[in-house]
């Protein structure tokens, strides 16, 4: 694309920071430079991200996992994920998917991965939101990685309550049970969960076993865009 392409699409398509709400030109993308600056990117945590993760979740067959900021209450971040849950942002999630896919890129390139599973939603929320938010995110990183992302070899059968008052235990048992997945995982060697945000890992946790009980031996490998820190 050239700069006067740029130009005029900005001209026909304003739009503003996320964040802070100034206008933004269409390479900036979701937030300015300046509120991009203030996001906790974990490059420098990355492996102790990767342990916390693969920790919280405790099932063997999770090899590996990335996380993409940390996720802070009251940062940037919350703006990035409350557009990307609440306000029919289809393009948040595919925007953020693709940036975190050219990060991890090299890192992956080896690891053989044959299908992106993204966390599903029940069916129900998904009708009221119009969209399921780690679609959206294993979309944009299905793009980056030339990786299929597939949502139909999972489904969420119950549609549990908001976990966010509940404690690990609560949260363990009311995901208990929600999850069905396809026979065809028996003919897959290696997955990668997507997700938005990982706070206690009980739904990932729950998924993860759901998909070990079809295929015992299977490899996963975890995507989640904010994590949520435990110190
Ligand atoms: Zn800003």
């Amino acid at each position: 694309m050239n700069n006067l392409f740029l130009s005029l699409f900005s001209l026909f398509f304003p739009s503003q920071c996320i964040n802070c709400g100034i206008e933004i030109s269409f390479k900036e993308k979701l937030v300015c430079y300046g509120c991009m600056s203030k996001i906790k990117w974990t490059n420098h945590l990355e492996n102790e991200i990767r342990s916390q993760i693969i920790q919280l979740i405790n099932v063997p067959n999770v090899i590996d996992a990335n996380g993409f900021f940390v996720f802070e209450k009251e940062g940037v971040e919350q703006n990035l994920i409350h557009r990307l849950k609440y306000e029919h942002s289809k393009k948040t999630g595919f925007i953020l998917g693709r940036q975190f896919g050219q990060k991890v890129k090299k890192k992956i390139q080896d690891s053989s991965i044959e299908f992106l599973i993204p966390v599903p939603t029940h069916y129900r929320k998904k009708f009221d939101r119009g969209y399921n938010q780690s679609e959206t995110i294993a979309r944009g990183l299905s793009k980056e990685l030339n990786i299929p992302a597939s949502s139909k070899l999972v489904a969420k059968i119950k549609n549990t309550t908001s976990q966010t008052k509940l404690n690990k235990e609560e949260r363990t048992k009311n995901i208990q049970g929600s999850f069905i997945c396809a026979a065809q995982f028996r003919n897959i060697n290696s997955i990668g969960v997507v997700d938005d945000v990982i706070t206690s890992g009980s739904t990932i946790t729950e998924l993860c076993r759901s998909i070990v009980e079809i295929n015992c031996s299977i490899r996963i490998t975890i995507f989640v865009l904010g994590v949520v820190r435990h110190d």
